[in-house]
């Protein structure tokens, strides 16, 4: 990859990394193809859903004759394909607070493709627990959100644990540009992380309908219930 910031020793350590992906929706689908083009060695996905009719509308790895198939073995299949150098290990599995430990301790980063609260609270308290980085996305209406966190800044908890719960995808309805945009954002920011920069405290978002596009300053809350010093005791 003729990049600075890459590089052959940015590719050695692409190759020697291994990304969780937590689910593969629309997030998965806009995100896994670029790391497996990158050369990221290998890919761990997760994702007990089978394919279904309304998800071809945004999900990209899918097609028609899909339909009822395990998410996870074709968008596994459908990603080797598109670099042999590349381990793609699907498993059809969900994540809980039990399977997270088994499928999350040997991962360089954990990918949020996830539409839900529940499977992000349990990634961020096992990011806190373990300081394995994450890159929460979310994608509604036009518009688009994504938080790297890890060792350094605040928590996901931090910055969105007094928010009330938006409504999800299938709610609301989702334009396909704005999947596209966070899985690429996210996609991103895993690189980044994987090639060594330190980030966090940035919540990046996006607004497609009023093209606007920015970077919001976010910190610790003192007393937030996971990464606080005081529930770190506990
Ligand atoms: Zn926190």
């Amino acid at each position: 990859m003729k990049l600075p910031e890459v590089g052959e020793k940015g590719q050695k350590l692409l190759a020697e990394a291994t990304v969780l992906a937590v689910g593969v929706g629309g997030l998965g689908c806009a995100s896994l193809p670029w790391l497996v083009r990158a050369g990221v060695g290998r890919i761990v996905i997760m994702d007990p859903g089978v394919v279904d009719e309304p998800d071809l509308g945004r999900q990209l790895l899918y097609r028609v004759e899909d339909i009822g198939e395990s998410k996870a073995m074709v968008s596994a299949r459908v990603l080797s394909r598109m670099n042999p150098l590349v381990e793609v290990l699907p498993a059809n599995v969900a994540l809980d607070a039990n399977s997270i430990g088994h499928f999350a301790s040997t991962a360089s980063v954990i990918l949020d493709g996830t539409d839900r609260l529940e499977p992000r609270r349990i990634i961020n308290a096992f990011s806190v627990a373990t300081s394995i980085p994450w890159v929460y996305g979310g994608a509604v209406g036009w518009a688009g959100s994504v938080l790297a966190s890890g060792a350094n800044g605040p928590c996901w908890e931090c910055v969105f644990g007094n928010e009330p719960a938006p409504p999800s995808c299938d709610e609301a309805g989702v334009i396909g540009p704005a999947v596209g945009w966070v899985g690429a954002t996210q996609a991103a920011q895993v690189l980044r992380i994987i090639l060594g920069e330190v980030i966090g405290g940035q919540l990046l978002t996006a607004d497609l309908l009023r093209s606007n596009f920015r970077t919001l300053g976010v910190k610790r809350n003192p007393v937030c219930p996971i990464c606080s010093t005081d529930a770190q005791k506990k």
